[in-house]
């Protein structure tokens, strides 16, 4: 599985349509400050879900939507933004039954939004549960912001620990050991209950 393909409209400050083109290998996107390179990763982590404004570095979910530029040669804000996220699954990495996959997310300046896996309107949900096993989407490192490594690098080691369980997918595990742990002393409690009551009933 990788990433081939993602092309934005209306995203930030992509007013036109763009389409960037994933080949195997490393991918380095070049430009001065300030031309949208981070734009491209927070387009990245939008389509695959992202719900928290402050991850997209915007105020609003809204900000995401191409807001017009000032000057003669300025534009309109749109209405919309669109991105979609194409993904090789020749592998089977996803579980779909499609060597390719894209995904949609579509949000309105009215509110609405809007998400699709190959041209199907779907939930967000759908989305999630598809990346979810495969080690890519939302609360996943698999990317890695500006910064984000220093707080790695300073990280104490139960924090660096932290992360590598979550990148190798051990937290989940843990999270449902912890959830089903409670569930057992909770079970505990009440086979105790159940104990007296018999013992009273003796
Ligand atoms: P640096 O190298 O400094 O990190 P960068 O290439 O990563 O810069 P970005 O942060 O991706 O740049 O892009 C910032 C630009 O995107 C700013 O010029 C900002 O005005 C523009 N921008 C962000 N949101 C919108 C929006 N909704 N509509 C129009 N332009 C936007």
């Amino acid at each position: 599985m990788h990433l081939k393909s993602l092309t934005l409209r209306g995203f930030k400050s992509f007013a036109s349509a763009t389409t960037l083109r994933f080949e195997p290998g490393i991918t380095c996107v070049v430009g001065p400050n300030g031309s949208g390179k981070s734009n491209v990763v927070d387009a990245l982590s939008w389509v695959m879900g992202e719900q928290g404004a402050k991850s997209l570095r915007g105020g609003k979910m809204e900000d995401v939507i191409f807001a017009g530029t000032a000057g003669p040669s300025g534009r309109p804000p749109l209405g919309r933004a669109e991105v979609s996220l194409t993904i090789d699954n020749s592998d089977g990495a996803l579980p779909i039954e499609y060597a390719e996959v894209t995904i949609t997310r579509i949000m309105f300046r009215n509110g609405g939004s809007e998400y699709q896996i190959n041209g199907d309107t779907c939930r967000l949900l759908d989305i999630q549960e598809l990346l979810s096993d495969s080690g890519i989407g939302r609360e996943m490192h698999v990317i890695v912001g500006q910064g984000q490594l220093d707080s790695v690098l300073h990280a104490d080691p139960a924090g660096r620990r932290a992360f590598i369980e979550e990148a190798a997918g051990v937290l989940k595990h843990r999270k449902r050991k912890e959830k089903a742990l409670r569930k057992l002393d909770a079970m505990q409690a009440n086979l105790a209950r159940v104990q007296d009551l018999t013992d009273e009933l003796r």
